[in-house]
């Protein structure tokens, strides 16, 4: 399995999915309760502005709806709403001057819109908010100088902290994941890995293909030479196999000796002849430890999951590959049944 597709876009994206939901409903909540605080109880706080946050409560509710329901268009609704929060925020600089502190909002969009766009969709709404204070100064007089100074300053310095927060919280979820599911030995993708990736196959319709591949008599590599032998032929073995894959195949590690191959789209000629392929070559490489030339084979066990069998590819494979080993190993059986 390639590099990128081991620390999955999608569950960083899930991740600040995550956050951006929370963010709405958050936003909602508190502009709800400026709105319905506002009916109930006299402020200085014109009916515009109230009006205003109960229409951004009532947006962020849809938004959020909307973003439950269409998460890959996550991003234009995410910026949809923080410039409705950004609006709403310079609305009540405008509107509410008996508020010095209405600019405290700014931060709290700021530091969610790191987390939700990265870096760059940070700052830039870290300039938005201060251009749009610094509009507030200008063009209504909305501000002093010196709490304008204030501000942009402090919305520099908190810029500065949510990015280097966003960037270890990035870069954690991207450890974490690859964590979760690469074989620490040899570096392929893991066996949790493997079994995602096959029910996400064995759920679409393509046909696809699968091979178990297992080390003919491992045990006795280890025995004769060493356990650090044995890991080390299972590292060289794992790099020819993660060298033979096709951009979307999956290679993974499923077992002590054992490897999984997954062949997205492949028919029977083309699953044995990548089977036979990695056969061949495994027994012609040239491996060895310590000046001791190993002669490594493999057996492998094939298996298609094509209508009208789709299910039960890797019981099929798995009984494949136990008729290799039956039949003399080194060896490809394909799966007939
Ligand atoms: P067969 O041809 O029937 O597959 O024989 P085999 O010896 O390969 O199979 P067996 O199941 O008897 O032995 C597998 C061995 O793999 C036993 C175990 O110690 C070894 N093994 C499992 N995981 C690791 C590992 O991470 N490193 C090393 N060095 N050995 C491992
Ligand atoms: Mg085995
Ligand atoms: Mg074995």
């Amino acid at each position: 399995m390639t590099e990128e597709s081991l620390s999955p876009p999608l569950d960083a994206v899930r991740f600040q999915l995550n956050v951006l939901e929370r963010a709405m409903a958050i936003a909602a909540m508190a502009a709800g309760a400026v709105a319905v605080g506002g009916a109930l109880v006299p402020t200085p706080i014109p009916v515009l502005q109230l009006v205003a946050n109960a229409v951004f409560a009532g947006l962020s509710l849809l938004l959020l709806a909307l973003v439950r329901r269409h998460p890959q268009q996550s991003r234009p609704l995410a910026m949809l709403f923080f410039a409705a929060a950004l609006a709403l925020v310079t609305l009540a600089a405008i509107l509410v001057p008996a508020d010095p502190l209405r600019f405290c909002w700014y931060f709290g969009a700021v530091g969610a819109a790191f987390l939700i766009f990265g870096t760059r969709g940070g700052v830039v709404t870290t300039l938005v908010a201060m251009a749009a204070a610094v509009l507030v100064f200008v063009v209504f007089d909305g501000l002093s100088a010196l709490s304008l100074a204030t501000l942009l300053c402090a919305l520099a310095a908190a810029s500065l902290t949510f990015a280097t927060f966003s960037m270890q919280a990035h870069r954690f979820v991207r450890l974490a994941m690859e964590a979760a599911n690469r074989d620490a030995l040899t570096g392929l993708a893991n066996r949790r890995f493997f079994e995602a990736a096959l029910s996400s196959l064995e759920g679409a319709a393509a046909p696809f293909g699968m091979l178990m591949i297992d080390i003919d008599h491992f045990k006795t590599i280890n025995d004769a030479l060493g356990h650090d032998a044995g890991d080390q032929v299972l590292s060289r073995i794992a790099g020819l196999l993660a060298a033979d894959a096709r951009r979307g195949d999956v290679v993974a590690r499923v077992g002590g000796e054992e490897f999984a191959v997954l062949l997205p789209g492949a028919d029977p000629p083309a699953v044995l002849a990548v089977a036979n392929r990695i056969r061949e070559e495994i027994a012609a490489a040239a491996l060895s430890y310590n000046g001791t030339a190993l002669k490594v084979t493999v057996s492998v066990g094939a298996a298609i999951a094509a209508f009208p069998v789709r299910l039960g590819v890797q019981r099929r494979a798995d009984d494949a590959l136990y008729a290799a080993k039956r039949g003399g190993r080194n060896r490809v059986v394909l799966a007939t049944d």
